[in-house]
């Protein structure tokens, strides 16, 4: 790409980030969204360069917008690129700005969906708009899709389109979309570039203990709550096994290997030290998670209610599902009932392969020192409903990022923010990467 053209994509994208953040289009989960701004909006930046796309709507204030955009050889198949367009809920009260401000402050571009991912819509719209300014056509088939309600279970974004409209999807084989591709500054000063190629699965599940309502007053040895109590202190201090996924023995190998250290499978969480506040989310990689979340029980001081219930948050690693169920179920033995709420699979591939090395080959050539590994997620993306169309995908919208900043702070968190170098950073690398893809 020529040198103008590049700039002028820089800043297209940095604007596009500014005025997403702008139109606030807050998730509050149950079904309580809106993201017909911002779909309108995005449409209308489509239709600005002459890319016509399809605004789909999936419930009341709930759209989704996709847009095809045809490749060089037309019978391979094609790129899925997608984001989604909501956000979580911010507490203005708790932030030093407002939250929806979309300014740039010393060098950052600020409000929510700065990392959560109206950066990475910007990115990918952007790009979109320069291959239709320039003429440019990709070598493989580009699918660009913005969802819905990533943020809330996805039943009005990428589930409702994979379950209602599966054949926008056809001729379609891989993936990519958020949380992956940003750097990470380890001990000894090395730039690890994460790549995400796999993802917790999900298991909430509901634990009701039942017992004998009857007097506060009086002696009782059947008190649900007391039983509820102890099998939800038996799920939280359990001390889950370390285990060793394929992703997780190249990703902390690479790790001992840079720091001189030593990789022991059933303590990776020993290296965790060198990471920085990577650290947050990758110790919960090493192993499945249960986390008791929410308690009811009870109504009155004096009445014993007959039942008690919790739940429970359980993330299992692939490949462990069933030491999550099984152990689960020996805590609870027959104080409770489980009955499970919300399940979703886990993911994991291969981190290798032409796309793979497309997007290693695209950090290098913005980053040469940079070290591309990859990663599992503790949390989920919308690339789980595409694994059910058989679609591979992967956590790829590149940033460069400060070594000192906390970057897994941001998501979801107060204050949060994106380095605008960073951001034009990951929009050269994806030029780059696409050339390839
Ligand atoms: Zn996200």
């Amino acid at each position: 790409m020529e040198t103008a053209d590049l700039i002028t994509l820089e800043d297209d994208c940095i604007q596009l980030l500014q005025e997403l953040i702008r139109i606030p289009s807050v998730n509050f989960g149950e079904g309580k969204g809106d993201e017909e701004d911002v779909a309108k909006f995005v449409v209308a930046k489509l239709a600005e360069v002459g890319i016509e796309s399809e605004l789909i709507e999936t419930g009341p204030k709930r759209f989704n917008v996709v847009a095809r955009i045809a490749g060089a050889d037309t019978t391979r198949p094609g790129l899925v690129v997608h984001g989604h367009l909501d956000v979580v809920p911010a507490n203005a009260a708790d932030w030093s700005f407002d939250p929806f401000v979309g300014d740039i402050k010393d060098g950052y571009v600020r409000g929510r969906g700065a990392v959560d991912m109206k950066d990475g819509d910007a990115m990918f719209l952007a790009i979109a708009r320069s291959w239709a300014r320039t003429g440019y056509v990709p070598p493989r088939n580009i699918l660009l899709i913005f969802f819905a309600d990533e943020e809330a279970g996805s039943s009005f974004g990428s589930r409702w389109m994979v379950a209602n409209r599966p054949e926008i999807f056809e001729g379609y084989s891989e993936a990519i979309s958020e949380v992956g591709g940003f750097s990470v500054t380890i001990t000894g000063g090395h730039r690890l570039y994460f790549i995400e190629t796999a993802e917790k699965g999900i298991q909430w599940m509901e634990i009701t203990a039942h017992g004998t309502a009857g007097h506060g007053s009086f002696i009782n040895h059947d008190n649900a709550v007391t039983k509820l109590a102890r099998v939800i202190d038996r799920i939280g201090s359990h001390v889950w096994p370390q285990r060793e996924t394929a992703t997780g023995a190249k990703f902390w190998g690479k790790i001992a290997e840079l720091t001189g250290e030593k990789y022991d499978p059933s303590r990776a969480t020993d290296l965790l030290k060198h990471i920085g506040g990577a650290a947050r989310m990758m110790g919960a990689t090493t192993q499945n998670t249960a986390n008791p979340s929410i308690l009811n029980a009870g109504y009155k001081a004096n009445v014993i209610p007959g039942s008690a219930t919790a739940v429970v948050d359980g993330r299992f690693l692939p490949g462990f599902e069933h030491e999550l169920e099984e152990t689960i179920r020996q805590l609870v033995g027959q104080d409770a009932d489980i009955s499970v709420q919300v399940r979703d699979k886990a993911l994991e591939v291969d981190f290798s392969g032409p796309l793979v090395e497309a997007m290693s080959a695209a950090i290098l050539s913005q980053d040469p020192e940079g070290v591309p590994v990859p990663y599992l997620m503790s949390g989920g993306t919308d690339n789980k409903a595409l694994s059910d169309l058989g679609i591979i995908g992967y956590g790829f919208s590149p940033l460069r990022l400060p070594a000192d900043l906390d970057f897994f702070a941001l998501f979801h968190g107060v204050d949060e923010r994106v380095p605008v170098e960073g951001v034009k950073f990951g929009v050269r690398a994806l030029v780059n990467f696409f050339e390839n893809c």
